[in-house]
């Protein structure tokens, strides 16, 4: 098993959805009566792997994030069991940011009330549209009724750290009817939003509908204005766009883990299908980068953890230049963009020979910006309506 350093940040995969959505590619499944089982094998996963895990001093995790899936379809009992696990392995603290993902359509009062209490302090609440029509078009569950008594409930129950996912870019979709959508999301006083473009992923049932052509998608120069005017709206409104698709209403409340993501720093995913990033440094003084992840199946998970064993996994060690990469497609997308000094560690001192001429035209441009006395290379929003084309500029040359 990898030795995982500095490991505070963690990942709880629910493979669960009522309803697959149209658009969704993630890993769930609809039959619910396997969550009991899957929750016995969670917890055995976190006892069994913890133990291998060479981390921080325990009372060090920064972040629990439980994503999905749907989280909220987990009752009280289940998740005291999942986070007691948590709390015995890595020793949970106060200020750990512990995200609740919910579907508006599976929240119920019990569960509410027992969220704060067992210490989750923020909930991410997929709200996609407020419109039933374009509701329907994204296969939700829910109305655009049951996200505003959602926040109403989630906030009557002490948590105030509430995020809001949105989808646009749906066919038709005009830049008024976005305002409206972010009006209606504005007036629940969310502490972040998130607000993503749809997007067509192979194995989604409307990619299908693409296929035979019955669901034609927005063209890209309308995505690109419904982009600028989502991020011109809220920008207006004081909001800190602090990553392509992430808003907050303050630095403070940016989403902590998806932050500790887009730096690279280590991760660790429990679940079928959740991944993980890991370090290590041998005694020799070289370091290795990891990516592993459970198999994308329930059963296997269930069945491998009921015997004592570790679920199926997958993994790769990052080369070079894969690590390059990722530096940059993660960071241009973030509004701390490249920091200069770790680009020079990462290319051996040659991250601004590689770079600088690409960096000076896209200064000279408008599209990016140099920040704090130099040591950053941040896109503007011109640069992130121009993400896709910048950043593979970058990767030619790597
Ligand atoms: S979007 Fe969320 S609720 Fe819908 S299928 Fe995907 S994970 Fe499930």
């Amino acid at each position: 098993m990898f030795d995982l350093v500095e490991s505070e940040h963690l990942y709880i995969h629910v493979p669960f959805c009522i309803k697959k959505c149209r658009y969704c590619d993630f890993y769930s499944k609809t039959d619910l009566s396997l969550i009991p089982d899957y929750v016995t094998a969670l917890v055995q996963e976190i006892r069994l792997r913890s133990k291998s895990i060479v981390s921080q001093p325990k009372g060090n995790v920064a972040t629990v994030y439980f994503g999905g899936g749907t989280p909220s379809l987990l009752g009280p009992r289940h998740l005291e069991a999942i986070l007691k696990a948590l709390d015995n392995a890595f020793k949970l603290c106060r200020q750990t940011e512990i995200t609740f993902e919910a579907n508006p359509g599976t929240l119920n009062d019990i569960q509410l009330k027992s969220l704060q209490g067992m210490g989750i302090n923020r909930v991410s609440l997929g709200v996609q549209s407020f419109d039933p029509a374009q509701l329907a078009l994204l296969g939700r569950i829910h109305s655009a009724d049951d996200a505003v008594y959602a926040v109403e409930k989630v906030r009557a129950a002490g948590i105030e750290n509430i995020s809001l996912d949105l989808i646009y870019g749906l066919p038709g979709q005009t830049g008024d009817h976005l305002i409206r959508e972010l009006d209606a999301a504005l007036d629940l006083r969310p502490a972040h939003l998130s607000c993503y473009m749809l997007t067509l992923e192979p194995g989604t049932t409307l990619h299908a509908m693409h296929g035979r052509g019955k669901f034609l998608p927005m063209s890209q120069s309308d995505q690109v204005d419904l982009f600028c005017a989502v991020a011109e709206y809220l920008k207006a409104r004081g909001w800190d766009h602090y990553e392509v698709s992430n808003f907050a209403t303050h630095t403070s409340l940016r989403s902590r883990h998806n932050c500790a993501y887009w730096q690279m720093v280590p991760y660790h995913g429990f679940g079928p299908a959740a991944h993980s990033y890991a370090v290590k440094s041998d005694t020799e003084g070289s370091t290795s980068y990891k990516r592993f992840w459970n198999a994308p199946d329930l059963n296997g998970y269930i069945n491998a953890l009921k015997t004592g064993n570790l679920p199926a996994s997958d993994s790769e060690t990052l080369t070079l230049e894969q690590r390059r990469m990722e530096y940059v497609m993660v960071g241009l997308r973030t509004s701390m963009g490249l920091d200069i000094k770790t680009g020079q560690t990462l290319w051996q001192d040659r991250f601004l020979t590689v770079f600088q001429s690409l960096m000076g035209n896209l200064e000279n441009n408008g599209f990016a910006r140099l920040r704090d006395a130099g040591q950053r290379f941040v896109l503007t929003l011109e640069g992130w309506m121009r993400l896709d084309s910048i950043i593979t500029s970058f990767i030619e040359r790597i």
